[in-house]
């Protein structure tokens, strides 16, 4: 049910939130139960949202044992010290309830023989603080939210296979919500709303390859880009230590975790050089340098990768707890993991950048929050700890719909004028009405942009490579203003949307290089081999990017929060 439509018939709600991924979803419910009538809008259908695809498991400091002090430490220490420790501080303390909370509505974490809720380990962190659903973790989160919105059904709307293509701004420049198209008949709508929180998830597609799905295109990150929000730590790009060479699919850490080992192509069990006291179960960004290195140094197979030897691991345990990799491995790689080593590389994963915001979500736009992957609080720094996202997106997608719906009481529900519709509504005509090979096809400049990224601004990146990225996105931006497409028609016009995302990813992939080029030190996922060395008296400091005006992205500083915490030197 629409909960309030003017003459037009115009979607207005108190909060739009666009992406029904876990930020999306706990934002939704967290806005609806603060009383707000809430908008959910998704580009596919809410359960097949990327954190569908989320594997290993969600951190707290539940165990006695443990404590949240101990879980901060883990992710500043992680973030190479670039994380911000207000915001590490209320995510590591928000952690256990939020498990509770979890499984009171229905997810059925794993219980050890006590019937304890049971852990396993996970990379950079001091204690076994993961807590799991198999190898699907993200799967059975994403349903129990699913069904807890079907109990808001009155005061919240789901629009299910609808793009946001744009956000809307008044005259002050406060966002006042977006324009959609729906996907099944190709109609643009006007969405108003007092509040919008982007929760449009990361921006992986800009890499090739990478574990991240075709829908991951950085819209958010882009779309608030676009109207001058301010984007944090985008050089923070986290590369996963093991990925299948050729497909980038991913072999969760929960495999190491469980104790898998990492073996060069001598059978050496390489980590012991480069992180004597954690192992495989280092960060992830030392993990994949080492990898790396190891590859590059002539240690690896000749396909260009190490071994992941989970024979290591009881093979009852594997086929009980790490059910979906040995799928993954036999029809992926031809593969039986529970008998003989899996060949991996490093590949792109994560971003740890973003929109920026505070900790209630608040971006640099008024009336415009942001959460979950699309968002930089930033509680990852330079590197996020595995099972520390899916913790991420329900603890700020939480207190940005509290937030957003809390302050909406006395404020005026806005009107937008029809001339941004228009403006969109041209803009897609214009791409229909091109004619099929008159200029490159989508597919060929996303696939040129992923590959130039993957080479020149990856595990390694120096001045040179990323100055050459940065050219090969500015030719790619003028050809994709006239990027040919082959369907002309509205019902899920998929070439129309594909377009339109690799706008998006140019975008996102400038803001990359920009704010990689301009850090002149190795921080976190950050590694110059021109610069190697951390210089936190030069660069203890986050790296802003925003439009400004310019053409090309505008670059600008902000403090990083120290608590407790001082920086030390970083080793596992
Ligand atoms: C293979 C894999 C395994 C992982 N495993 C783990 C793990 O075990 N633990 C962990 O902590 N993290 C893990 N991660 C990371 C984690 O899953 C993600 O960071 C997190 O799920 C992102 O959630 P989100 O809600 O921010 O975005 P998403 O789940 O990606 O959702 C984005 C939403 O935005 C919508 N959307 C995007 N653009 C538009 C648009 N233009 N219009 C309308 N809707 C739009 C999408 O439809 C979707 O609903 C994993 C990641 C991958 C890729």
């Amino acid at each position: 049910m629409r909960s309030q439509l003017d003459s037009r018939s115009v979607p207005s709600h108190d909060v739009l939130i666009i992406g029904a991924g876990l930020a999306g979803q706990r934002a939704a419910l967290a806005a609806a139960q603060s009383g707000a009538t809430v908008a959910i809008v998704s580009k596919v259908h809410p359960v097949r949202s990327h954190s569908v695809a989320a594997a290993g498991g969600i951190n707290a400091a539940l165990n006695p044992d443990d404590s949240w002090e101990s879980h901060a430490y883990d992710t500043i220490k992680g973030s190479d010290y670039l994380g911000d420790q207000d915001a590490i501080e209320i995510m590591c303390r928000a952690a256990p309830d939020e498990i509770l909370w979890l499984e009171h509505a229905g997810v059925t974490f794993h219980r050890d023989d006590t019937g304890h809720l049971g852990t396993r380990a996970f990379g950079g962190a001091s204690a076994a603080r993961t807590y799991y659903v198999a190898d699907i973790t993200g799967q059975a989160i994403l349903h129990v939210l699913y069904e807890q919105l079907m109990g808001h059904h009155e005061r919240l709307d789901r629009y299910e296979e609808w793009f946001t293509t744009d956000l809307l701004q008044d005259d002050e420049g406060r966002c006042v919500g977006a324009i959609c198209r729906n996907l099944r008949n190709g109609r643009l709508e006007l969405f108003n709303a007092k509040s919008t929180i982007l929760a449009c998830g990361g921006a992986g597609q800009v890499y090739r390859p990478t574990t991240n799905g075709l829908i991951v295109t950085g819209d958010g990150i882009a779309q608030a880009f676009r109207i001058g929000a301010r984007l944090m730590d985008m050089e923070m790009v986290q590369y996963h230590p093991t990925t299948l060479a050729g497909n980038g699919l991913l072999i969760t850490e929960g495999a190491r975790g469980e104790g898998a080992w990492l073996l060069n192509a001598e059978g050496e069990r390489f980590m012991e050089r480069y992180a004597p006291n954690k192992m495989e179960l280092a960060s992830r960004d030392v993990v994949s340098r080492a990898e790396q290195t190891e590859i590059d140094e002539g240690r690896g197979f000749p396909d260009g990768t190490v071994a992941l030897d989970i024979t290591k691991v009881p093979r009852q345990r594997t086929l009980e707890a790490l059910r979906e990799i040995v799928n993954i491995g036999r029809d992926f790689a031809g593969v039986d993991i529970t008998r003989e080593p899996i060949h991996i590389h490093p590949g792109q994963h994560y971003i740890m950048g973003g929109v920026k915001t505070d900790v209630e979500g608040r971006t640099t736009i008024p009336g415009l929050y942001a959460a979950g992957e699309v968002a930089c609080v930033s509680v990852h720094g330079g590197n996020r700890l595995g099972a520390n996202s899916l913790l991420d997106t329900l603890i700020f997608g939480r207190r940005a719909g509290e937030h957003a719906a809390g302050l909406l009481r006395e404020l005026p529900m806005p009107r937008s004028s029809n001339s941004r519709l228009l403006d969109t509504d041209r803009r897609i005509a214009e791409i229909l009405g091109r004619e099929p090979g008159h200029g490159r096809r989508v597919a060929a400049i996303k696939a040129e942009l992923g590959d130039t990224m993957n080479e020149n601004v990856a595990v390694f990146r120096d001045a040179a490579g990323l100055t050459r990225a940065h050219e090969t996105i500015r030719r790619l931006k003028e050809e994709e203003r006239t990027a040919a497409i082959d369907d002309h028609g509205t019902v899920f016009n998929q070439d129309v949307i594909g377009a339109i995302e690799l706008g998006y990813m140019l975008d996102v992939a400038e803001a990359i290089v920009v704010a990689a080029l301009e850090r002149k030190e190795s921080r976190g996922a950050q590694f110059r081999t021109d610069f190697p060395e951390r210089d936190d008296d030069q660069w203890l400091k986050h790296v802003d990017i925003s439009r400004n005006g310019t053409d090309v992205p505008t670059v600008s500083y902000s403090p990083v929060t120290i608590t407790k915490w001082e920086p030390e030197v970083r080793s596992y």
